[in-house]
């Protein structure tokens, strides 16, 4: 299996995209140059969240 260990833009933390995942492709395609790690892009979606939530208070 390929994948590519690339540094998250968020953390600095290494990690890796597996190949056959949406960012490897992604990746390969140089479509996208900015990527996060799992763990970033769920805070960053949790935090998206409770500024909508707060936004409808
Ligand atoms: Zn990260």
């Amino acid at each position: 299996m390929f994948y590519y260990e690339i540094v998250c833009c968020s953390c600095r933390q290494k990690f890796t995209l597996d190949e056959g995942s949406q960012k490897y492709k992604l990746f390969k395609e140089r479509t996208n140059k900015v990527f996060r790690c799992e763990e970033c892009e769920s805070k960053i979606r949790m935090d998206a969240i409770k500024n909508f939530l707060s936004s409808l208070k």
